[in-house]
């Protein structure tokens, strides 16, 4: 197995290693200052790092190269173009030109741009990002193809892409947190890098049934289904042992994200039946963003060779859990130093103090923006919709930090920890340890785990990039505010110490320990004067308010023409996936369930008077009859209204709030009285008359 992993681990990145040994020292030494320490690009070495690349891919097979971004769509886009250039005398070299690894010029006009790029201005440009290792992968059509990680911004210079504003998030982080360390004495850490460790959470099921449901296909969830006699309620899947087949799937999508050099941490079953989870080893924000997409596309790839299908909607199935993206966040220095991590003694380690302090103000003050980055049509099914995690912006600390803040609120200061308790099972053979300082809390949106916070709101089809972006700003513009003032001050200790105290004391009405799922913190929360947006067409909004445009251009992340395009971005995808949705549903009501049921009511109508011939009484078909066609021209009845309400969208069209707002009002909310009636009669239905898969042979027949 070791072996297995050493031969082939990062096999197919154009690794550190790779370009140490294929890189002439100077181009290798000059790449590495920008890839370490966030030194400008020296353009003139890209003739010979492309150079290298290309040899190193066509080793690998690879015939193609592409820029691979991030448009503002949920996947990366590529165009795939070939090393083969025709030469003067009609004869053909193989080439890749540093001009050409550097920048391409994709047709931008098929992107979203959210209006920064008008349809007759197309240009648009990528740019090599050479923070993330370029990789070579086959595509489903067999070329190989070399990948090179880039940015994707418009003529103007404007971001089109998800990662642009990424990498300028992790130059704020990077400049204010440095900025503090240096005030705390720090002389040797020259970078702040923000990590991230995304748990992926998906679905299997069989790919033959999958291919039987149009909703899955079109929708990726099902609109349609009634529940199992057995759900997640013997809580048997949490993990669970892994079926054969699906240990078969994870071992093959290790085998294939190794060569990537994405190695998983580890993998179980989810709370749900035929739900899966997998945790990869942290990198920074947008290695592991770009590892993320490699990830997801893996994991649906291998899907496709063991007849599966993978599913990573957040909400496949109604009335089983859905999945998210727990996002495991940190800031650590390029001398090992990790932030976020209290250490041993929390109560002297004021700098720890001060971080905290940093990342709790800027959760509260920028809560609105939090909830936003985690927001899509696919994650409102999971957000305050009773499931992990709410909402409400609320962090989890856990004890021992709890009573450190308490500590602080009450004397200024901190003078003692809760330690770890001894286990003691009380059975001799059973070993004893240490226990952690503090338990797990399983439903906060923003928790901490040991020495990172865990935002566990991302939706799991999301791009990890938004989120993070998010959250590299905000702690960015508090670590600004923060040093700006103590630069003022004369005592720097005394003053760091008062600012931590005012800090926690402002801030910690976000901090929650209890249960996130419950009433009573509905109520509480409103109590403490912390939002709780329901939906993502009412989050969308806050993205471009005067207070976060400042935020925002104040560290350079992204201008006010940037933020209101993502906004209208974001409102024209949640319209157009609901009208989807409702298309789908008007679809498979009016060709799929009413003819099924139509059949079967004949049936029954036949079978009725043929025994009435013989002079029974058919009592339960005539009853049986009369429930279905009840259901069945509420079915109808309901189907139809729900196309007038889709053909009535229209008159929104101008404004694409408005629009997007009816189309969650309106449209989204007629949904539950065509599946209702629909449910039910599928629970009528023998066994083989429904016309697709039911729940119950979706999530428990891979
Ligand atoms: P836990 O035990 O808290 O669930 P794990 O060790 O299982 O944590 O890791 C969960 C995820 O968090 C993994 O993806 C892991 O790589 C990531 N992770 C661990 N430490 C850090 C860190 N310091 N910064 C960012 N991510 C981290
Ligand atoms: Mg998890």
């Amino acid at each position: 197995m070791m072996n297995k992993i050493s031969a082939v681990f990062g096999s197919h990145v154009f690794s550190d290693q790779d370009m140490r040994e294929r890189l002439p020292k100077a181009v290798y030494k000059s790449l590495r200052a920008t890839i370490d320490k966030g030194e400008p690009l020296d353009v003139s070495i890209a003739d010979s790092v492309a150079a290298a690349m290309k040899e190193w891919a066509m080793e690998l097979g690879a015939t193609h190269y592409t820029h691979w971004f991030q448009p503002l769509t949920e996947t990366t886009a590529e165009k795939h173009d070939s090393f083969v250039s025709t030469v003067g005398d009609g004869g053909v070299i193989l080439q890749f030109t540093g001009k050409e690894l550097i920048k391409a010029e994709p047709d931008a006009s098929s992107f979203p741009s959210g209006g920064l790029r008008e349809t007759c201005s197309a240009r648009g440009y990528t740019a090599w990002d050479c923070t993330s290792p370029a990789f070579v992968k086959n595509t489903a059509e067999g070329t190989c193809i070399l990948c090179i990680p880039a940015a994707f911004t418009s003529y103007t210079g404007e971001s089109l892409d998800y990662k642009t504003p990424l990498l300028r998030s992790m130059d704020a982080i990077n400049k204010e947190a440095l900025k503090a360390l240096k005030m705390f004495g720090n002389t040797t850490a020259t970078k702040v890098t923000a990590s991230v460790g995304p748990e992926q959470e998906y679905f299997l099921i069989d790919k033959d049934k999958f291919a039987q449901r149009t909703d899955l296909k079109m929708c990726g969830r099902t609109l349609f289904g009634s529940m199992p006699p057995k759900g997640q309620e013997l809580d048997d899947q949490y993990f669970g042992a892994i079926k054969d087949k699906i240990a078969e799937y994870m071992t093959e999508l290790n085998e294939e994200l190794w060569k990537f050099g994405i190695l998983a941490k580890t993998q179980h079953n989810e709370v749900a039946p035929a739900q899966h989870e997998l945790a990869p080893i942290f990198s920074t924000t947008n290695v592991a963003t770009d590892q993320n997409h490699l990830v997801m596309a893996t994991m649906k790839k291998v899907a496709a060779k063991h007849n599966l299908e993978c599913l990573l909607y957040e909400k496949p199935f109604a009335g089983v859990n859905g999945s998210g993206k727990h996002n495991n966040w940190s800031i650590s220095t390029d001398d090992g130093e990790n932030l976020i991590d209290p250490g041993k003694e929390p109560e002297k380690n004021l700098q720890f103090q001060f971080f905290l302090a940093a990342v709790l103000a800027a959760v509260d003050n920028n809560a609105e923006l939090l909830r936003l980055s985690a927001s899509s049509a696919g994650n409102d099914h999971r957000l305050g919709a009773n499931e992990a995690p709410p909402a409400i912006i609320s962090a989890y600390l856990g004890e021992q930090l709890e009573d450190i803040v308490n500590q602080i609120i009450e004397k200024g200061e901190a003078t003692s920890s809760l330690k770890g308790k001894k286990y003691v099972s009380g059975a001799s053979t059973l070993p004893t340890f240490t226990m952690d300082a503090t338990d797990r809390n399983r439903t906060s949106p923003f928790a901490f785990t040991g020495n990172k916070f865990e935002f566990r709101m991302v939706g799991s089809t999301q791009s990890i990039a938004f989120p993070m972006m998010v959250l590299n700003t905000i702690v960015a513009d508090q670590l600004k505010k923060m040093t700006e003032e103590l630069e003022k001050a004369d005592d720097f200790e005394a003053a760091v110490k008062k600012m931590v105290r005012e800090l926690l004391t402002e801030h910690q009405r976000i901090i929650f320990n209890g249960n996130g799922y419950s009433d009573e913190w509905v109520a509480e929360a409103e109590r403490r004067g912390l939002p709780n947006i329901k939906c993502m067409v009412d989050a969308v909004p806050y993205l471009a308010t005067d207070k976060n445009v400042s935020i925002f251009e104040g560290l350079g992340v992204m201008n006010k023409a940037e933020l209101q395009a993502r906004a209208d971005v974001m409102l024209e995808n949640y319209g157009k996936k609901i009208n989807i949705e409702a298309l789908t549903m008007i679809e498979m009501a009016n060709e799929e369930i009413i003819p099924a049921v139509m059949s079967y009511q004949a049936e029954l109508a036949k079978g009725a008077s043929e025994i009435k011939a013989l002079g029974i009484e058919p009592t339960v078909q005539v009853s049986l009859l009369n429930t279905i066609s009840e259901k069945l021209s509420e079915l109808k009845q309901a189907t139809v209204a729900l196309e007038e309400l889709v053909a009535k969208a229209a008159d929104y069209e101008e404004d694409v709030q408005k629009w997007a707002k009816y189309y969650h009002d309106v449209v989204f909310v007629a949904f539950d009285a065509v599946r209702k009636p629909a449910d039910e009669l599928e629970k009528e239905l023998p066994k083989g008359a429904w016309p697709f898969p039911t729940y119950e042979q979706l999530l428990f027949e891979q």
